[in-house]
């Protein structure tokens, strides 16, 4: 089921209900460029729900929509999964960020022999490997061609108002955010949720730390101080800072019990990642694809240690961490830096 609402005028809302996967549901906007009938659009949802999305526009708008244009935050499925179907109707271009085209070579290195040897390299569970597997193959076949790759400033002109296409990897490299500079409304994608912790899991992309560059994302946010965030997912709230200062606490506290699991003597990826307290539950209990979210969150969490010196890295038959330092100090004066940092 879809659900139109008018955010405010000029911004409007299509929300798609989706079962599967715990998602629940995820939201697709509409920004009015001009008089004339003419949208951007935000994101277009699941490929299985992409007829359901084009008849909410129709019902709510008319023949005489045109979509012009079609920014994509992110290259995850519920994100860009019925893009090729709004482009079929509206002939719209796509727009996405660089750096998201390194996430769409990951995913087909993932699915070749160098990545099934990079998944056993990681000691990922047989069963978590299938699961992956199936599912990557299958969205692959289905990933939008962008028609402008965003690299740098650029602006978005509406009714509303001038909206800043703003980078903010972490959730993955190229993730982007819209911001209106004339009301201070963010459009923030899955950078910052009200409910949920986003995902912020590791892709083997050289010279990309995925927790340090979302932390230092966050912290762009808070300095732009958006008047209202409006999440992909859950309903639009106005205190973005004080929800990044409990996702800095998270990620601390997380931070801390990565370091204390292979104080303990853990040194494998999956062993660190059953130390670690989940908000779905204990890692044995998560379901195949939720466990692959947690261990490429949990090589995040120690890539992040070793780049603040606390770890390191060790490859061998498998890839292992070990702890270089009993002491958070320095973990905790990275943090400092990164929340204040411009
Ligand atoms: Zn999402």
């Amino acid at each position: 089921m879809s659900r139109f609402s008018t955010i405010f005028d000029g911004l409007y809302r299509i929300r798609i209900d989706y079962s599967e996967g715990g998602i629940g549901h995820v939201d697709v906007f509409l920004i009015q460029n001009n008089e004339d009938d003419e949208y951007t659009m935000i994101d277009a949802g699941f490929q299985s729900t992409s007829s359901e999305l084009l008849s909410t526009i129709h019902d709510e708008f008319g023949d005489n929509i045109r979509i012009s244009r079609l920014v994509i935050t992110h290259i995850h499925y519920d994100h860009y999964g019925g893009v090729n179907q709004v482009v079929s109707r509206f002939s719209s271009r796509v727009m996405m960020h660089q750096r998201e085209m390194e996430v769409v070579n990951a995913l087909s290195r993932a699915v070749s022999e160098e990545g099934v040897s990079w998944l056993r390299l990681l000691s990922v569970p047989n069963m978590v490997m299938d699961k992956v597997l199936k599912i990557i193959s299958q969205e692959r076949k289905n990933i939008p061609r962008p028609n402008q790759l965003i690299n740098g400033e650029l602006s978005i002109e509406s009714i509303s108002g001038t909206w800043r296409i703003i980078h903010t990897p972490g959730h993955t490299p190229g993730h982007v955010c819209l911001y209106n500079n004339d009301n201070g409304a963010l459009i923030s994608g899955d950078h910052l949720l009200p409910q949920e912790t986003s995902n912020v899991p590791f892709y083997p992309i050289e010279g990309y730390n995925p927790l340090r560059d979302y932390l230092a994302s966050l912290t762009t946010v808070k300095r732009i101080k958006p008047s209202i965030v409006i999440p992909s997912h859950g309903e639009p709230f106005s205190s973005a800072e004080s929800r990044i200062g409990e996702l800095y606490r998270h990620h601390n506290e997380r931070l801390r019990q990565t370091l204390a699991a292979l104080l303990s003597g853990e040194s494998k990826i999956t062993e660190v990642a059953r130390q670690i307290k989940w908000s779905r539950g204990h890692f044995d209990t998560l379901s195949a694809f939720d466990k692959w979210l947690a261990l490429l969150e949990t090589i995040s969490h120690l890539e992040f240690l070793c780049w603040c010196g606390v770890v390191e890295r060790k490859i061998g038959e498998n890839i292992r961490y070990e702890a270089l330092a009993e002491d958070f100090t320095s973990v905790e004066a990275k943090l400092a830096e990164l929340s204040t940092s411009p």
